[in-house]
């Protein structure tokens, strides 16, 4: 067990001038409060805040940080309050630990919609100081390291959330180790099979393995040493979760030993020195082309620098190594923790700033998303930076999600050279907006003046700050045409009663009228309204004429529940049980639309919209549509439990070309009672394999995906998926 003193040596090794006291006393009072409580394994519940110092301590953290770390469970288990921390260890400690508390009950996993708004929460809560995050990432570590004593279903539910969030965050602030290590823990947890069968064959191999990586250090070391070079070269066996993805991306068994080792050159020297080394491996062993990559001229967005190769190594083999210098090393370990100057809450060099700023900009662009959805929509691109890496004609470099457009490209050169992208030259040549860039390219943007973001540029572009400007853009300029049109009905309402409209704005009256009348309060707001249906011109002449009666209460509580019922309301000549099994605001009797895009099943989550004179537009939750039109004319939908309705999905079933397959399927779907409403089955004869595209009657989301399993499950059959659109 790791002892507190243990971990105050450590601190006083790398940082001399800390508050020993401090520390000391968090231990104390932290041993104390906890007092009796236990961990799942048995052991004292003090080991754990213990652990997670000692994480910190790894990143040499400050004095502040390894505090907080061994109180960061104190609030949130014991009867301690705020107070009494800031009273003994200060506002900063205080400031931290809260913080770190108000992460811990944030539940990820929960309901779907939950999620989005929580993510911003912990985000915003931890862009106010990067210890909590640190500390956060400690502290998860840990649980990962002791996961094996919670039952299994939080486990796996723990394993993906690491997955999903705290991976992808560390990778994020370039502390490399801890990002593999999170995410060896949750590969474990999750593919526990997997993980056991390469464990039994590394097992195996295991002498086998120590000559070789013994041969290649040695061949490495003396061949820089004979140039005077001063190297620590080490043969590294990479964690399951990466040998798994390799064996599963190459498509390979793991019979080669090779596949499971990285070496790696750290250099006590320059830059340049990392090059010259860099010759002399590939002089040794013949390079493998396209596979050098020279993360020092272009370092990765979370700061990573290093150079990686592929080389035939001395049995034929590939075999990757990486060269850096120390400082480098240091870098990819610690990362944002290396040089951060906690004292000032800011960063030493600007490289670290770029790691921060990544969260502060994401935080920026929230404010401009009225929907915690969009927001996590867009985070998500940007959590898994798989790059690309491109030059300005001035051979500046620009980084961009894989898959970036040229589009992407110039938002990132500036939003406002995005917003004019009007045709780029992509190498010298004249390339379409949508062409896909890749590593190496040199883009020069053409703009033009009379150019807006469009639509359809949301079918390609990427990058966050890309797909965020556009929406926001179109959200803008629809809202122009509802201010324009609501302006348009308002005032030729006014006329009719004998109003000016002009008058009244001059007077103040419109002003008056809006701040009362419109959610947002502006005049425009109140145009907008007018515009989607949620106010009547007709109720503000009343209004202004004073000639109101009193309505009923619930429709001055509910003027859109009001509006559409009216509006909407299914003409009564149409059969009067033919309910859409959708309820708008809780009424079943609204005109519904579903969107062609996404086809959404009773069971999904979804959203509606209100629409000019075509009712209301039901649309999937995740779908692209959603977050391209103005939030203000959202409303909510629900299915109607009482009420189901079947709806028509397309679902795609591959098979292998063999007698009896389609009967065993439509046999399946017949028994799951559903009714097929098309089938095209197309065959290729020289493949052997046949696809079968049915159109199906389905009453929810839960019967299809039963269905769709029982499917799969048929000898033959390859895939089966839902087609949308
Ligand atoms: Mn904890």
């Amino acid at each position: 067990m790791l002892r507190f003193n243990d971990i105050a040596d450590r601190v006083i090794d790398y940082s001399p001038n800390a508050d020993f006291e401090l520390i000391q006393r968090a231990y104390v009072f932290s041993a104390k409060v906890h007092e009796g409580q236990e961990r799942l394994s048995g052991e004292p519940y003090l080991v754990h805040p213990l652990e997670v110092a000692g994480i910190l301590s790894d990143l040499r953290m400050d004095d502040v940080s390894i505090a907080s770390a061994l109180l960061h469970d104190t609030l949130e288990d014991t009867l301690t309050t705020r107070d009494e921390i800031e009273r003994l260890f200060g506002d900063k400690v205080a400031f931290i630990v809260e913080g770190l508390t108000k992460i811990a009950r944030i539940q990820f996993s929960s309901a779907h919609e939950h999620q989005a708004e929580n993510f911003r929460k912990m985000l915003v809560a931890m862009s106010k100081d990067i210890r909590i995050l640190l500390i956060k990432l400690a502290d998860r570590l840990h649980n990962m390291r002791t996961l094996e004593h919670i039952g299994a279903e939080s486990r796996q539910r723990i394993a993906q959330e690491t997955l999903d969030i705290y991976v992808p965050l560390s990778h994020r602030l370039g502390i490399r180790w801890m990002m593999q290590e999170l995410e060896d823990c949750a590969f474990r947890v999750l593919n526990p099979r997997e993980s056991e069968e390469i464990e039994r064959q590394l097992t195996g191999g295991r002498e086998e393995r120590e000559r070789y990586v013994e041969e290649v250090i040695g061949v490495i070391s003396s061949a820089l040493s004979r140039v005077g070079m001063d190297t620590e070269v080490k043969g590294r066996l990479k964690e399951i979760a990466s040998i798994y993805h390799k064996m599963e991306m190459q498509n390979l068994a793991l019979d080669q030993i090779y596949d499971v080792i990285a070496f790696r050159v750290v250099i006590d020297g320059t830059a340049e020195d990392c090059y010259a080394a860099l010759g002399l491996v590939h002089s040794t062993w013949r390079p493998v082309p396209s596979r050098f990559k020279d993360y020092i001229g272009n370092p990765k967005p979370n700061g990573y620098r290093s150079l990686h190769t592929t080389v035939i190594g001395p049995y034929g083999e590939r075999m990757e190594v990486q060269i850096r210098t120390r400082e480098m090393d240091e870098d990819a370990e610690y990362g944002i923790a290396a040089h951060w100057k906690y004292k000032s809450g800011q960063p030493e060099n600007p490289q670290d700033e770029n790691r921060f700023s990544w969260l502060r900009q994401l935080l920026e662009w929230q404010r401009d998303m009225a929907d915690p959805h969009e927001f996590l929509d867009t985070v998500k691109m940007d959590l898994f930076p798989d790059e690309v890496f491109v030059f300005t004609p001035r051979g500046e470099v620009i980084n961009l999600p894989r898959r970036a457009s040229t589009v992407d490209f110039a938002y990132a050169i500036h939003s406002e050279v995005g917003d004019r992208c009007a045709g780029a030259r992509v190498n010298g040549k004249m390339v379409p907006l949508r062409h896909v860039l890749v590593d190496g390219d040199t883009v020069e943007v053409i703009t033009n003046d009379h150019q807006f973001p469009r639509k359809d540029w949301l079918e390609f572009v990427v990058s966050g700050k890309a797909r965020s400007r556009v929406r926001h853009s179109i959200q803008a300029s629809e809202r122009q045409r509802a201010i324009q049109l609501g302006r348009d009905s308002v005032s030729r309402e006014f006329r009719k009663a004998g109003l000016s409209l002009s008058n009244l704005t001059n007077s103040g009256e419109m002003e008056t009228l809006a701040r009362s009348e419109a959610k947002g309060g502006a005049i425009d707001d109140l145009f907008a309204a007018v515009s989607y249906g949620k106010l009547s011109p007709s109720l503000l002449v009343r209004k202004l004429k004073g000639e109101e009666p009193p309505p009923r209460s619930e429709e001055v509580q509910e003027p859109l529940q009001d509006k559409i019922l009216g509006l909407f309301k299914k003409r009564p000549s149409r059969e009067p049980d033919a309910q859409n099994g959708v309820l708008v605001g809780g009424m079943s009797d609204v005109m519904v639309r579903f969107g062609g895009c996404c086809d959404p099943l009773p069971g999904d989550d979804v959203v509606g919209f209100v629409t000019r004179g075509r009712g209301v537009t039901v649309h999937g939750r995740n779908c692209r549509r959603v977050f391209e039109v103005d939030p203000a004319r959202r409303v909510d939908v629900e299915w109607d439990t009482r009420h189901s309705v079947p709806r028509k999905v397309k679902v795609q079933v591959d098979s292998q070309n063999r007698p009896g397959i389609l009967s065993k399927v439509v046999n399946s779907i017949s028994a799951a009672g559903i009714n097929v409403a098309g089938l095209k089955v197309t065959t290729d004869d020289e493949q052997g394999r046949a696809s079968q595209a049915f159109e199906l009657w389905v009453g929810d989301t839960r019967t299809l995906s039963a269905v769709m399993k029982e499917i799969g499950r048929i000898k033959g059959v390859t895939t089966v998926s839902r087609v949308r659109g």
